[in-house]
């Protein structure tokens, strides 16, 4: 049935000039269609290319149509134009390997410019971490350096001063008390600390040792606040001021004169019975000290005026400190009023600290300076 309704539609159609002219002209418009596309085509593309696309094409069309027929001289012409644009492609070539060559050696340059600055950067903090760890390593080495300890056992009875190295902890405290005062004191500017000596722990059985026991027993077990102060007094002997100076030892012993009360302190401790009498004793019948180790340095005199001057650093139980009225003079005070532990009395120079029990105060070493 479909079949002849498509015979009787072609039918119809031959019989229609009018549809079949109307098919023509689709075909054509087509077919121009087609040719303008490929037109287009060509224009983008460059006119070198098509030139010779199209010279190839009538090369190819004369090869056809008039086979063996070209001319010697145009072939000429035309194997000398090749020969020409091969020279020109082989230069261009030539050229761009020759460009090639300098970009790839100046990125090379560049390359190993920046290598370079790496590992200089590389080594640069090399050495600073390697600085850093060197400073690292003093710093422990200095604060666990324990203080010089005697390598023979110290006889009972010997009183030993141990140098304390300048890194350890007793060193920076007792340093800090030293220029603790600010305006009229001891500063780093004005004096400097040649060596700091303490009671060696190898020491036993002296009186030092007694003393030390009670004070501790004093204070017990912090009830009683305690602070460093110092105490300046005269020496008979250049114990802390001989040359060579005093950082050349190691350990230190006080002599044993009657008459250096320094060397008599470091030995036995402070002694109520060595109190002598007299004015200065303006807060009565006890040990004097100062915060201020300026004011301390008033009462050194050392022997045979040696360059180096020695302090006695001592622990003074403080605790509840009793203030006395300025420019008051209290010559038969033995002790502070009911209720306090110390006295602060105040001079012209500054203020004193006084204790009047033998176990309110314990020497714990000397500081030799200039
Ligand atoms: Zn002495």
């Amino acid at each position: 049935m479909g079949r002849r309704v498509t015979r009787s539609l072609t039918a119809l159609w031959a019989l229609h000039p009018e549809l079949r002219a109307k098919e023509e002209l689709q075909a054509r418009e087509e077919r121009f269609e087609k040719l303008e596309a490929q037109f287009k085509k060509r224009r983008k593309r460059p006119a070198e290319e098509i030139e010779q696309e199209e010279g190839e094409e009538k090369d190819e069309e004369n090869q056809k149509k008039q086979p063996g027929l070209e001319t010697p001289k145009k072939q000429k012409d035309f194997d000398k134009q090749k020969e020409e644009l091969e020279k020109r492609e082989a230069a261009c070539v030539a050229k761009e390997s020759v460009i090639q060559a300098q970009e790839a050696a100046q990125k090379k340059l560049a390359a190993e410019q920046s290598a370079k600055e790496a590992a200089q950067l590389a080594k640069e903090a090399e050495l600073q971490s390697l600085e850093q760890r060197l400073k690292e390593k003093e710093q422990s080495l200095a604060k666990s350096q324990p203080a010089p300890t005697q390598l023979v056992t110290l006889a009972a009875g010997s009183v030993m001063l141990d140098k304390l190295s300048t890194g350890s902890l007793r060193y920076l405290e007792i340093q800090e008390a030293i220029f603790s005062t600010k305006g009229r004191g001891f500063s780093k500017k004005s004096k400097t600390i040649t060596a700091i000596y303490v009671y060696s722990e190898a020491m036993s059985g002296t009186a030092i040792n007694t003393c030390m026991t009670n004070f501790a027993n004093y204070v017990g077990a912090g009830s009683i606040a305690t602070e460093y102060r110092f105490h300046g007094t005269v020496s008979a002997c250049a114990t802390f001021s001989t040359t060579p100076p005093p950082p050349a030892h190691s350990a230190l012993s006080p002599c044993r004169a009657e008459t250096c009360s320094l060397c008599s302190i470091l030995r036995r401790g402070f002694l109520a019975a060595r109190i002598r009498t007299g004015s200065f004793l303006k807060f009565g019948h006890g040990f004097y000290t100062a915060k201020n180790s300026w004011l301390a340095d008033g009462y050194v005199s050392p022997h045979g005026g040696g360059t180096h001057r020695a302090l006695i650093v001592c622990k003074v139980a403080i605790g509840n400190v009793q203030h006395l009225r300025p420019g008051s003079s209290e010559h038969s005070r033995r002790s502070p009023d009911r209720g306090y532990d110390s006295v602060c009395g105040l001079r012209k120079s500054g203020s004193e600290t006084v204790v009047y029990r033998e176990d309110a105060i314990i020497p714990v070493g000397v500081v030799v300076y200039t």
